[in-house]
């Protein structure tokens, strides 16, 4: 067993010895058990010389310092194990609990935004519900690290975007379908919102070569000005010609009893 086995650990053979100074400054333990009272020279602090005077002069001592001391060293060592071991856990924790928001481009990112614009388009919820306080604090409950967009990445790109690839698959299969068709008939209405901002809407029906029935609610516009049988024609048209359907086959218009379409309800019945 090695004497100096003090290593990083402060050793206890210095509670048997007083630290003094000689004259030419140089490090001496001067021993402390009985009337002893040896000087020991222990250069740079060095405690091997600690240790051979012990154990010639007194073993029993010397005994007892070299268990105590591993004793020492023993609990050191488990604490220094310890401390390092929740460091490395406090690191762990510290990654998942960090506030690291994912980028916009991350995929988990993209799925949720593309979900909130889905739920603003469904729900008819205006833009600015993203930046309300008790959604924010929803999704940062229900997911740290996603970073809700401002309502204009919602109004200028995710709303868009969403309607441009629900129009492209609607207008697919519209397309599949009108390879032979022979007929087809809109559905159309007009309302207005309670702050007075007037709408047209064109609701698509036809029967599929599988002889199905199938409505598409292909349009609903802002429809200021005046509304007479013709502006609602001309209007009809426009969603006609930006969902390039066809003109070549019958086209039929279901309305209401409302004054404006009944006075064009013979032109607007058949358009060829
Ligand atoms: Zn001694």
């Amino acid at each position: 067993m090695a004497d100096s086995n003090d290593g990083n650990c402060r050793s206890i053979v210095w509670e048997y010895f007083s630290r003094q100074k000689t004259n030419g400054n140089r490090n001496i333990g001067i021993c402390k058990i009985g009337t002893c009272k040896l000087p020991v020279q222990c250069p740079t602090g060095a405690t091997t010389g600690l240790y051979a005077h012990l154990r010639a002069a007194h073993p029993k001592a010397h005994k007892k310092c070299v268990a105590r001391n591993e004793e020492n060293c023993k609990r050191k060592l488990a604490e220094q194990e310890l401390k390092n071991k929740n460091k490395k856990q406090s690191k762990v924790d510290d990654l998942f609990n960090k506030k690291v928001h994912w980028s916009s481009s991350h995929p988990n990112a993209i799925a949720i935004t593309n979900s909130v614009g889905h739920m603003l388009a469904l729900d008819m919820l205006p833009y600015d519900f993203v930046e309300g306080r008790g959604f924010k604090e929803l999704m940062k409950l229900m997911e740290p690290q996603y970073l809700v967009p401002s309502r204009t990445t919602f109004s200028r790109s995710v709303v868009p975007e969403l309607y441009c690839s629900v129009k492209q698959k609607t207008a697919n299969e519209i397309y599949r379908d009108f390879e032979d068709i022979l007929s087809y008939s809109f559905t159309t209405d007009l309302w207005t919102l309670r702050a007075q901002d007037p709408f047209i809407y064109f609701c698509l029906s036809y029967v599929s070569p599988e002889f199905e029935l199938k409505t598409f609610a292909l349009e609903n516009k802002s429809f200021p000005g005046e509304h007479t049988g013709e502006s609602i024609l001309e209007s009809l048209d426009k969603t006609i010609d930006n969902w390039e359907l066809p003109r070549t086959v019958p086209i039929y218009v279901l309305r209401d009893n409302g004054s404006n379409i009944k006075k064009r309800h013979e032109s607007l019945t058949i358009i060829l």
